[in-house]
């Protein structure tokens, strides 16, 4: 792509609207990642039926994945599918985890409507100075930015981290006025990966920092959170996976119950990239398992579809309350 690529005409919007309206009716907007056709239909329908908002989301890898000439054209296609299925719903296209203004820029000028920018490695100073330099390029074009203040643990693509570290609230009010963000990513207990806690059977995974949380809500009052690492590792997909020749056996995520909580905070955009991945890879197995004569991709692949269509569904209608807000 040569010239740059608005994504408003690409059918796309910005998150401003959508974290308005979240805001002020206590929901969460959906950010489900794909990498290929299969995911990108699943997550659309099922938000389409829904009537849900959505956060398409690529990584850098998944962008690379995908091929970065191809993927806007991705998103354009479901935002006809949307219309051809007789829906309105808000589209945004968005990069997780973008590490430098390079990959920012290159992703803003071939048509994402959001990018983050994830400094939360660098000191304080570093990641609000580059950020900062994101939103500057972002805004003067309509597009809004995500920053990050604290460390996730666990792996997300090329993103790893052992340990995490809490966001500090007293930091909170100052990145947010030196960078002019638009959200911000925030580390309160949740963790990247299907295998987010150590914990024995019976054991209860620790509870998400709701009292972090309620200290950055009175610093920043109104404005937009934003929670990654936050699926839930659905017990059905692992079971699944499991008897159908996988090997997942110690993984574990963020109970629902305390999702739907952050839900009804000032979380308006809640990241699940894992339960996706494992709705696909119970659903292949299990065609692969009853039926190893099967070779059409079709047939592996379609009941997965199928299954993250479901999966999207009730999550937007019982965990993030998105269900019915388009
Ligand atoms: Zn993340």
């Amino acid at each position: 792509m040569s010239e740059a690529m608005n994504y408003k005409n690409l059918g796309l919007v910005n998150t401003r609207e959508m974290f308005k309206q979240a805001m002020a009716e206590r929901y969460a907007v959906p950010a489900y990642n794909f990498n290929n056709m299969e995911q990108l239909q699943g997550i659309i329908i099922g938000c389409a039926e829904s009537k849900s908002p959505v956060i398409l989301q690529v990584s850098g890898g998944a962008r690379k994945y995908a091929n970065s000439v191809f993927l806007p054209y991705m998103a354009m296609g479901a935002v006809q599918m949307v219309k051809d299925l007789g829906a309105e719903i808000p589209i945004a296209l968005h990069l997780d985890h973008g590490d430098s203004f390079e990959l920012a820029k290159s992703c803003i000028d071939s048509g994402f409507s959001s990018v983050m920018l994830d400094g939360s490695h660098h000191s304080f100073e570093k990641n609000a100075a580059l950020t900062r330099q994101v939103v500057d390029y972002a805004h003067e074009r309509e597009v809004t930015v995500e920053g990050e203040l604290g460390v996730l643990a666990g792996v997300e693509d090329e993103v790893s981290h052992e340990v995490s570290h809490y966001t500090k609230p007293e930091e909170v009010e100052e990145f947010v006025a030196k960078t002019g963000v638009d959200s911000l990513a925030i580390s309160i207990g949740t963790s990247h990966g299907a295998f987010k806690f150590k914990v024995k059977p019976g054991e209860e995974v620790p509870p998400l920092r709701f009292d972090i949380l309620e200290e950055i809500e009175k610093r920043v009052p109104g404005f937009p959170i934003v929670l990654h690492g936050a699926s839930s590792v659905e017990p059905e997909y692992v079971k699944m996976i499991n008897a159908f020749g996988g090997k997942m056996d110690d993984a574990v995520g963020i109970p629902a119950e305390q999702l739907r909580r952050a839900s009804q905070s000032a979380v308006c955009k809640i990241n699940i990239d894992s339960d996706g991945r494992l709705a696909i890879t119970a659903f292949i197995r299990k065609v692969f398992a009853e039926n190893p004569a099967e070779f059409d991709p079709r047939k592996y692949l379609g009941p997965a579809r199928d299954a993250l269509i479901e999966m999207v569904k009730r999550k937007n209608e019982q965990v993030l309350g998105s269900a019915g807000k388009a």
